[in-house]
């Protein structure tokens, strides 16, 4: 099975105890059940503590909860003290396999580190647009698959080349043409011109309405979030309230003029989402559907950015860290914008 990851995962380090925003703070740690027979075994005062620090949730599933936002073996120097005392392999799965995402598909297997981590996310907004920093899999034999691959090698492109709005215009509209093709046809008989959504005019046009139902939506996205999407931290809430918030949001366009994020920093993001969600349909169908939540993810972050003063590489770190690790936050917004689209 080929393993597939961007090429700035080959300088990732972790920042261990000088990290700003770890990754063993604001999450409860589940503890898998392996592990979990494992810590029933550890002998002496670490035994114990691990022990007592177990609980189980509603759904049977084990996890520590948290001491003060933090995971209880998180020591005063901010390191873990299972992986000191007993080695990385005696942490559990998530946080052996934190912060990659790990995607399986028919022959190919693709790890992407996790924009939420600092020390992930200096990679993400560093990478050179004008580098395959991100791999293309190699063929396989589902064709909505290939389709796919193809669609987002061009869409990464596209995000690359346009500023945002552009590239947003451009990647809707092969979006709407992949999903045709997917509802109607055998993908693998057509033969789809992937070069023309960088290049063609055709793909830029958007009318008046379209953008500004895709303003509308990104306000209405937004409010969800703060109303209805689970919150993990009061940062995030705060970012949201400032964000939405009547009073504010009145304010005239003109007063937001200095702050828009810098542009380069949300192609970088768009890519990220790019790489991470496009071959998602290949499980549901719904191109669109993952389209509109890659392109209101960054949208949404710019706003908040814009909004708030707060720099945009921070907002989408945040983002990710409240949505990106909850699937039930993503099914939430998943199932929001289809009632929307
Ligand atoms: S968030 Fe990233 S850099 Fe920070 S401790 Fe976790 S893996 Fe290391």
């Amino acid at each position: 099975m080929k393993i597939l990851y961007p090429e700035y995962c080959q300088r990732f380090s972790c920042l261990a105890g000088a990290c700003p925003d770890s990754c063993c703070e604001a999450w409860e740690i589940c503890i898998d059940p392996d592990t979990v027979s494992f810590y029933r075994s550890v002998p002496g005062r670490l035994g114990e503590r691990l022990r007592s620090a177990l609980s189980v949730d509603e759904d049977g599933d084990a996890y520590f909860p948290l001491v003060k936002g933090k995971c209880p073996f998180l020591n005063p120097d901010r390191l873990c003290d299972v992986h000191a005392a007993l080695g990385e392999a005696a942490t559990s799965a998530v946080c052996r396999q934190y912060p990659y995402f790990i995607e399986e598909y028919e022959g190919f297997t693709e790890r992407c580190p996790s924009l939420s981590c600092p020390a992930a996310a200096a990679l993400i907004f560093s990478e050179p647009l004008n580098a395959d920093v991100y791999p293309v899999p190699p063929e396989t034999e589902d064709g909505l698959l290939d389709l796919l691959i193809a669609g987002r090698a061009a869409a990464l492109q596209t995000a690359a080349e346009c500023y945002f709005a552009e590239s947003a215009a451009r990647i809707r509209a092969m979006a709407e043409d992949l999903q045709e093709i997917a509802d109607g046809f055998d993908p693998s008989d057509i033969v789809y011109d992937f070069d023309a959504v960088v290049s063609s005019s055709v793909y830029a046009e958007t009318t008046t309405e379209d953008q500004a139902a895709f303003l509308a939506l990104r306000h209405r996205y937004l409010r969800f979030l703060l109303s209805d999407a689970e919150i993990l931290t009061e940062e995030w809430r705060v970012l949201l309230e400032r964000t939405v918030d009547p009073p504010f949001h009145k304010m005239r366009e003109a007063d937001f003029s200095g702050k828009e994020p810098p542009p380069d920093a949300v192609k970088r993001a768009l890519r990220y989402f790019l790489y991470r969600y496009f071959l998602k349909p290949v499980n549901d169908g719904d191109i669109l559907l993952w389209t509109a939540f890659i392109l209101q993810s960054v949208a949404a972050c710019t706003e908040i950015s814009r909004r708030t003063g707060v720099g945009f590489e921070t907002v989408a770190r945040r983002y990710s860290k409240e949505i990106e690790h909850d699937p039930e936050n993503i099914d939430r917004l998943l199932d929001f914008l289809a009632e929307q689209l």
